[in-house]
């Protein structure tokens, strides 16, 4: 395993929307940042939507920009598909092990031409499209993928040797081995994010093995320009759905799940979402069923009424079972909320559950901070300075410390961002080890190639 070292300002864990957003911010005031992302790709969730509430904006054209401004950025080091092993402090500042793992594909050589891609004939489920789509063993993780570098797939790699033959720049290499880089950072920023509520953690919503149940990341795939069919289609047989419906609150406010609190987000794409598919299937009948809904945003409750206004049937109901026909339409046993407290059957050709956020599995130990109630992670001035830890020094922004949309993640990281340079510069880092200075406060990015970290 190779060893390197590097120095920089500030280290932000997570390349989400969070990550880039505090990156950037940090960097444009001439501070050097490392992003470690541990997906082969930086932008988080937001790449992978479609469109976002309540403006309705394209989430891949407003995305990709940032991610190609952090790239781009002289002060920002970027290193995909490597964990924080641990942190120390250490010197004024922390010193943390960076485990990066190996790709097979040399960074500096790929050109994302994915003729590699092409000619791999190993056909397995796509995690970026929900797993509705298929990738191959060698892939470039998606079409707008920050770094375009192919990665391959090495558990399912039947070893034939078609991606070396065909890749024109001599990149794979089947013998990569893991670099650790150690880094040295003055202040640390946590935008690990979150995940879903598992799709299979209630068995009364059939865990997850009803072909027609999806969650709502896939149904965002299902709508996007670039999304597995390219169209949306429901995964068993590839019928267009004529009815589609949506369960609010099925991974939130959920004692049994250990989720009581409300996720904030889920209501809102939901209506996005039955927007959208009324959008591209004028002929559906959406039904969402919902215990209360909390448009508390900016524009959310004109949306809300937009989407009434639409003809999507709002049924304020318990959603107390889901099964399946012979066709494998699910069948939706409800409770409904009013005086009768009536019970009933409807079938619909495809349910969404409108699962909930629970703290990023990916964030344990790294930094010895302590997690709230929730998972998520604990700030004890929630009031006056939300983004701060416990931790002096370590920062956190986005969906790391609590459910919230991208705008919230936006602002809360350019706070982080603005409480660690103030934090860099009292302790007297800013710029110090980097190779700026502190008067200037103009730090020199750190050098990519041997010695430094790829700028990748
Ligand atoms: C179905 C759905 C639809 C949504 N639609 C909208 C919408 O229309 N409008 C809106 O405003 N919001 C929407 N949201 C919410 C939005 O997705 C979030 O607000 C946003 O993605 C939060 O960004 P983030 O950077 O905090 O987290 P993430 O997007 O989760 O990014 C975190 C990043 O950190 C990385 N990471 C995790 N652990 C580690 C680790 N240990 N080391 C290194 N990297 C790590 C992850 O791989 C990820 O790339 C939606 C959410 C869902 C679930």
């Amino acid at each position: 395993m190779q060893d390197q070292r590097t120095t920089v300002d500030g280290l932000v864990i997570g390349g989400g929307i969070a990550g880039l957003q505090a990156a950037l911010d940090l960097a444009d005031q001439g501070l050097t940042v490392l992003i470690v992302e541990t997906e082969p790709s930086i932008g988080g969730k937001m790449i992978a939507l479609s469109k976002v509430f309540p403006t309705l904006d394209c989430s891949s054209c407003i995305c990709t920009p940032r991610m190609a401004a952090t790239a781009h950025h002289d002060n920002i080091t970027i290193m995909t598909y490597a964990e924080v092993e641990q942190i120390q402090r250490s010197d004024g500042g922390f010193t943390a092990s960076v485990l990066k793992k190996p790709r097979y594909v040399k960074e500096d050589a790929c050109t994302g031409c994915r003729l590699c891609e092409y000619a791999c004939t190993v056909e397995l489920p796509h995690e970026f499209e929900g797993n509705l789509g298929m990738r191959k063993a060698i892939y470039v993780p998606f079409s707008n993928a920050i770094p375009q570098v192919a990665l391959l797939d090495v558990d399912n790699c039947i070893f034939c040797g078609r991606c070396e033959k065909v890749c024109p720049t001599k990149a794979v290499n089947f013998l990569q081995e893991p670099e650790r880089i150690t880094v040295e950072a003055g202040a640390i920023i946590l935008a690990t994010g979150f995940q879903l509520t598992p799709i299979d953690a209630k068995a009364q919503y059939g865990r997850g093995r009803l072909r027609n149940v999806l969650d709502a990341l896939q149904v965002e795939r299902l709508l996007a320009p670039h999304g597995p069919y390219g169209r949306v289609l429901r995964p068993s047989d590839g019928k267009v759905p004529d009815s589609v419906a949506y369960v609010q609150c099925a991974g939130s406010r959920d004692q049994s799940l250990g989720v009581p609190y409300c996720s904030r987000v889920c209501c809102m794409y939901a209506i996005k979402q039955a927007m959208l598919l009324a959008g591209t299937l004028p002929l559906v009948d959406i039904t969402i069923y919902y215990m209360d809904i909390r448009a508390f945003g900016k524009g959310f409750e004109q949306f809300y009424q937009n989407a009434k206004a639409m003809g999507i049937e709002f049924v304020k109901a318990k959603v107390a079972k889901i099964t399946e026909d012979q066709e494998q339409n699910p069948i939706v046993r409800i409770e409904v909320m009013d005086e009768d407290g009536r019970v009933d059957e409807r079938r619909h050709d495809m349910v969404v559950l409108s699962l909930g956020m629970l703290p990023a599995d990916k964030r344990d130990g790294i930094v010895p901070v302590r997690a709230a109630e929730d998972g998520f992670v604990h700030c004890p001035q929630p009031k006056l300075a939300p983004c701060r830890t416990e931790q002096e020094g370590v920062f956190v922004a986005g969906t790391a410390a609590g459910p919230k949309d991208i705008p919230d993640s936006i602002v809360e990281a350019g706070a982080a961002a603005v409480e660690a340079s103030v934090y860099l510069r009292q302790s007297g880092w800013g710029g110090r080890k980097t190779g700026g200075t502190a008067d200037s406060q103009a730090c020199v990015a750190i050098a990519a190639g041997p010695g430094g970290v790829a700028t990748r």
